[in-house]
């Protein structure tokens, strides 16, 4: 039974991969959220046992990026680290911004907390991290030039997540935008230096 269940899980995975595709695409978004997991480890199947017990359908996020360390004993991972997973399929409501599910998605960094559970502010995005983040704005600003990348807290200022420096993490995107010879900063329609506050603690 365990193993049927695996067969049927990793078929699951395929699908939502290819419903990621432009034509495929039957909702409207407006904004990405980018959360952290506010854990030192983790990963898809981690947060959606979490989101489970919390009594929802499973992860609400649509993508998780891996740090390396899935779990809380893990040893570090180097094939783990910047791993992207698939979420909820970017066609089904998250469950990841109250009030805001309905336009956006979500992707949570594992991260915002130390392997000891101490809270951090930004630093502990991984360079491996960084680089797959960087590679799925590429396409998804392919696929919606017009999205607006904001953090979590941005909807609601009293949450720390995504624990980042949102203003130093677009400008290292807008440097990987001109060495990669991408997109024109001017052509983008994004409302990064509006949108992304800063919140200092968790
Ligand atoms: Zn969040």
């Amino acid at each position: 039974m365990k193993v049927l269940k695996g067969i049927g899980k990793g078929i699951k995975r395929t699908v939502r991969k290819a419903l990621d595709g432009r034509r495929l695409l039957h909702r409207r978004i407006e904004y990405l959220a980018l959360h952290c997991s506010d854990s030192g480890f983790g990963d898809e199947f981690t947060i959606d046992k979490w989101h489970k017990a919390r009594g929802w359908r499973g992860c609400g996020y649509h993508k998780v990026f891996c740090n390396g360390y899935r779990h809380s004993l893990s040893r570090y991972c180097a094939e783990v680290d910047g791993l992207v997973e698939p979420g909820r399929d970017v066609n089904m409501r998250g469950a990841h911004v109250r009030g805001h599910n309905a336009n956006s998605i979500g992707w949570c960094l594992i991260g915002g907390r130390d392997l000891q559970g101490h809270s951090v502010f930004d630093k502990w995005l991984t360079e491996s991290q960084e680089r797959s983040l960087f590679a799925e704005l590429d396409r998804w600003f392919d696929l919606l030039p017009e999205l607006k990348v904001v953090g979590h807290n941005h909807f609601n200022p009293n949450k720390g997540c995504p624990m980042l420096d949102m203003q130093a993490l677009i400008r290292r995107y807008r440097k990987h935008r001109i060495v990669n010879h991408l997109t024109d900063l001017n052509d983008w329609h994004l409302d990064f230096y509006e949108l992304p506050k800063i919140a200092k603690e968790a």
